[in-house]
């Protein structure tokens, strides 16, 4: 043998046996920033983050347990392909407009000891790893895979804290409807801490890395191939394990797994990191990941919407209110009316295709409450049994396109299942067909679905504006809720809050119900601060006899969805500061979580040399008004107690 093939196959020989102990690739952002290294020692497959050095996810497990093979044990690398990716897209029911998304991406090959094979895709951009499973079709495996379970895990450096939700029990809370991600954010526990029902928490998951930074971990792109997953309580070395369903969810129908044709792809797991929250707010991790999945011309319209449930509650679901919030909604040039339960039953579908016509007269749209039910639930609000067969709702939705309704919102889901995931899907599929926009409410978390369905608009997934009306408790501490949510549930995807009240009192009559503690400005700001492709606002009409007129101004003009969003400044629980864009209009939103008054010195580039009308705190919780040119970019925010400031260009 030639001595020099003699090395070469001497230092293969070596690398390999090497290799049985440990195999690393790794994988950079294309600014160097970010690096994941995956590894495989001693046949057990693993991952780290780290962010300029420091390290952000420690040591994590990766597989998963499949009919086609177990990933989890007697793994070993045979492969790897790596690729740059770059491409530009558009949104236009989103926080932004157009995205430029630049990754580098590895396709981590492994096999197990069966041989059996399955790719771990890892992909980096300057601010986001977000990583998914494939197993590819085979001799041995090639029709359907059900995977049991995922053992992926995200180990957090051990004094970071959370701003996360728990999972809540299956068939528990109001007439059976939760797990609907309707539970309160921890603040800033130790990551150690139980979740509220020993059931582990909900995605989207934030953490306060001390001094290292800020990280948001969450989940895209399902579209009725996968289960929604969730994280496990944290193990004694900080490691939370990816969960699926729990048995009792969608009322014990359909199995937990998820079972899929080969090849099968998992979702995706999505971590934007960073030293500030800058990343976290801005990041579109949760749709870089997926695909326009329906193709259509046609366009279906964000906007505004009045809605008469949300301070009127259920009477008001009648025809003579609902005309009410119908010329409300035309006064405020909003695109919508929502018109809540019970209206099948009110209001009856006769009238209610002369109600749509009157809208229509007015030049708005209307959007009509559904049940989604089903036997998951027992909620009793009607109309119900329209959207859960195709039948039935292809059925609903011809009479629904005949008289003109412009989209639906779709209450009391069953939980993550898989079956679950395909009904939202389906909805949006036959929607999309009868020119429908799509809400969800008591729902599941969106993963991805602004870029995959042209006719989602938005979902709840959050404890949102009833809980203002329901409960005083939840209104006292509103104000600090409000500056969660930009930096966790409102940073990965749409959501329905309803915001925007300026009654005292949420309640039909001035002297009953839940005192408001937010000043007006705070309410205007949160148009801004909250981004929803349909914004549902709690105004009622006597608002605009009582208040002055510049707030309407200001509302009537406000978009919806937007071309940039800029993160100014915030701290969860705190406050929050954010710049947002569409066409040539910049608005800047300020909201103070505390009932302290705030003074923030804050820099608006976005706005130097530019004339702008403020909205901010005056007496108690009224609001001011003023034009001013900011000369410079830099612009002192003087927030009341629990205040707020918006300013935005004319
Ligand atoms: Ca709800």
């Amino acid at each position: 043998m030639h001595i020099k093939y003699f090395l070469i196959s001497f230092l293969f020989f070596s690398i390999f046996t090497y290799s049985l102990h440990a195999q690393t690739i790794s994988v950079e952002s294309p600014d160097k920033n970010i690096k994941v290294e995956i590894s495989v020692v001693k046949g057990n497959a693993y991952y780290q983050v780290y962010q300029q050095k420091e390290e952000f996810i420690g040591q994590s497990p990766l597989g998963v347990l499949s009919s086609a093979g177990d990933f989890t044990k007697g793994l070993k690398i045979v492969g790897s392909k790596k690729n740059k990716i770059q491409e530009s897209y558009q949104l236009n029911r989103s926080k932004v407009g157009k995205v430029n998304y630049k990754a580098n991406e590895v396709n981590c090959i492994l096999t197990n000891t069966g041989n059996d094979t399955i790719n771990v895709i890892f992909r980096v951009t300057n601010t986001d790893v977000t990583f998914s499973y494939l197993i590819p079709k085979s001799k041995k495996n090639n029709e359907n895979c059900t995977i049991e379970k995922e053992i992926t895990g995200f180990k957090l450096p051990s004094k970071s804290t959370t701003f996360i939700t728990p999972q809540a029990p299956p068939l528990s809370g109001w007439e059976k409807t939760k797990p609907s991600y309707e539970e309160e954010y921890t603040r800033e526990e130790p990551i150690g801490t139980k979740s509220q029902y020993g059931l582990g928490f909900t995605f989207p998951a934030l953490f306060h890395l001390e001094n290292k930074g800020w990280m948001l971990i969450s989940e895209t792109g399902i579209n009725g191939n996968y289960v929604g997953t969730r994280l496990s309580d944290a193990s004694t070395d900080g490691i939370y394990t990816v969960t699926f369903p729990q048995e009792g969810e969608n009322n014990h129908d359909g199995p937990i797994t998820a079972t899929s044709s080969l090849p099968m792809q998992t979702s995706w797991k999505t971590i934007t990191l960073g030293k500030t929250l800058k990343p976290i707010v801005e990041s579109t991790a949760s749709t870089d990941v997926v695909k326009p999945l329906i193709k259509t011309s046609k366009i279906f319209d964000a906007g505004r919407a009045s809605w008469s449930w949300i301070v009127w509650q259920d009477e008001s679901c009648n025809y003579n209110d609902q005309k009410t919030f119908i010329d409300l909604a035309s006064d405020m040039k909003c695109e919508f009316i929502l018109i809540d339960a019970l209206w099948d039953v009110n209001i009856g579908k006769e009238k209610m295709a002369e109600l749509v016509n009157y809208a229509k007269s007015k030049n708005v749209g209307v959007l009509l409450w559904y049940n989604s039910n089903g036997n998951w639930n027992t909620a009793p609000q009607t109309p119900k049994n329209r959207m859960n067969t195709s039948e039935a709702r292809r059925s609903e939705m011809k009479w629904l396109q005949e008289i003109g309704v412009k989209g639906l919102k779709i209450d009391f889901f069953g939980g993550d299942k898989q079956a679950t995931m395909k009904l939202y899907h389906n909805i949006l599929v036959d929607a999309a067909e009868f020119g429908l926009n799509i809400n969800f409410h008591g729902a599941t978390l969106p993963r991805g679905w602004e870029r995959m369905y042209p006719n989602y608009m938005t979902s709840e997934a959050v404890l949102a504006s009833e809980n203002l009306v329901f409960q005083q408790a939840f209104s006292d501490k509103y104000p600090s809720t409000a500056t969660i949510y930009p930096f966790t549930r409102n940073a990965v995807a749409s959501m329905d809050f309803g915001p925007v009240f300026l009654n005292k009192r949420l309640h039909r009559e001035s002297n009953k119900g839940t005192i408001r503690k937010t000043t007006d400005a705070f309410e205007m700001a949160t148009a801004v601060v909250f981004f929803s492709a349909v914004q549902h606002w709690g105004l009622t009409p006597e608002n605009l006899k009582e208040k002055p007129s510049y707030l309407f101004d200001y509302l009537k003009a406000v978009p919806t969805v937007w071309d940039e969003t800029v993160f100014i400044d915030g701290y969860p629980g705190k406050y929050c500061v954010i710049a947002r864009r569409k066409n040539t209009k910049w608005y800047v939103a300020a909201i103070n979580g505390e009932d302290k008054p705030k003074n923030i010195s804050v820099n608006l580039p976005m706005l130097k040399g530019k004339n702008v009308s403020v909205i901010n705190d005056g007496e108690g919780q009224e609001s001011k008004f003023s034009t001013k040119k900011l000369d410079n970019a830099s612009f002192n925010l003087e927030l009341s107690a629990n205040g707020g400031t918006v300013l935005f260009m004319p």
